[in-house]
């Protein structure tokens, strides 16, 4: 039987743990991940669709965001993102991620005569027809687009095993005035808590996460981390939970400011694992982390999320994908093995209830082909993890 958790307040008293207290932390989460999800690494081998880089919002670490009309401005056309899936299938990938800005819709009229050109008449109906595409090709979709109301949850539902949202931060505070989420009304943590609750009655698995280092303090990390527990004890439905790392740009507001070390990624780390329940999956991005590997490993990650064969990571441009064949022996060293995985886990595809049922043939299908690749240690059967579709956005870096 698993340990029981931290209490509330147990761990708020770990926001302030020393240098020695975080090693504690991270061997006390390696050991506990060594429990519930053995020695596999996995990541998802994606493709990456950043359907549109319009967003309502303007977050003071994103530059991936554009209003209409500025250079760099991109929504992608239903040839494109056709063209995409095709070699995203052709490269041997699983998951197409759906990825744009937030509320496009609401707040830009001449997106919507864009989406009325492609024939859709909203941004949710433009993403069912891309899922129903990548479905075609044999690929699973993940969407992540941001905010959504019930409604667009329950049609996205129908035409993805997943749906992902991060929660980024739980601090109203960090949408006061000079702080990052000021001008970003989709980032106020009401509202996206709210959404990751709807999702939870709807019983959508999703994927949500933190993000490390935009000015939040280690309390609010800890706040954050909780609140994300607390749904997830409501509904069951968080497949898995991304500590992701700010890297500051000279283009953006926060360019100044400094990146989170190596300490702190550890202690966000090892308390992401230590706080949810053990079956919740605790990944970093590799990309984001191209030295930590081994610190991560050590913290209790037991996934890497997305690395794509064939695109970029648009959001994060400037941090290209790790080769697989080096990242597999990187993972060796440490005593893992670098496994791929759908972008559905296993317990939500074996328990009744939390895909729709029109979608669990093609879900079997990739969980067999996927199981079928197995150790990817030579890195062989996807090929070097580096873009081959040369059309996106501007350089960019955000979260969603
Ligand atoms: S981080 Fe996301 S929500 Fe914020 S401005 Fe960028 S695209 Fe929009």
């Amino acid at each position: 039987m698993s340990a029981p958790l931290l209490s509330d307040s147990e761990a708020l008293g770990l926001a302030g743990a020393g240098e020695a207290r975080i090693l504690e932390l991270m061997r006390e989460a390696a050991a506990l991940r060594d429990r519930a999800w053995g020695r596999a690494l996995t990541f998802s081998p994606k493709v990456f669709l950043p359907l549109t880089n319009l967003c309502r919002n303007h977050c003071d670490y994103c530059s991936f965001r554009r209003s209409p009309g500025d250079p760099g401005e991109w929504t992608m056309t239903p040839s494109e993102v056709e063209a995409s899936l095709a070699a995203a299938a052709a490269a041997g990938c699983s998951e197409a991620l759906f990825c744009l800005g937030d509320n496009p819709d609401s707040a830009f009229p001449a997106y919507r005569r864009t989406l009325a050109r492609f024939g859709h008449d909203d941004t949710v109906a433009y993403l069912e027809a891309g899922a129903r595409a990548a479905l075609r090709r044999g690929l699973l979709p993940h969407t992540n687009a941001g905010v959504l109301d019930r409604e667009a949850l329950v049609r996205l539902r129908r035409v993805n095993p997943s749906l992902g949202l991060m929660l980024e931060s739980s601090s109203p505070r960090l949408c006061d005035r000079g702080m990052p989420h000021h001008r970003a009304p989709d980032k106020r943590p009401s509202r996206r808590l709210r959404m990751l609750d709807e999702a939870g009655a709807l019983r959508i698995p999703m994927t949500t996460g933190v993000l490390i280092g935009i000015g939040e303090t280690r309390r609010e990390r800890v706040e954050s981390l909780l609140a994300l527990r607390a749904l997830h004890a409501r509904h069951g439905h968080l497949q898995e939970l991304i500590v992701q790392n700010f890297t500051p740009r000279p283009e953006i507001a926060l360019a100044d400011r400094g990146e989170a070390g190596d300490l702190e990624m550890a202690h966000a780390v090892a308390l992401a694992r230590l706080l949810l329940p053990p079956e919740v999956s605790v990944q970093s991005p590799p990309n984001l982390n191209p030295t930590r590997t081994a610190l991560l490993l050590s913290s209790g990650i037991n996934d890497l999320g997305g690395i794509s064969p064939v695109t970029a990571d648009y959001v994060n441009p400037r941090h290209p994908w790790p080769v697989l064949a080096e990242l597999a022996r990187t993972v060796a060293r440490e005593g893992f093995e670098l496994r791929p995985r759908a972008a559905i886990y296993p317990a939500f595809v074996a328990t009744e209830g939390w895909l729709d049922p029109a979608l669990r043939g093609a879900v079997l299908a990739e969980q067999s082909r996927l199981a079928r690749l197995g150790d990817l240690a030579a890195g062989a059967a996807l090929g070097r993890a580096e873009p081959s579709v040369a059309r996106g956005p501007a350089p960019a870096e955000a979260t969603q």
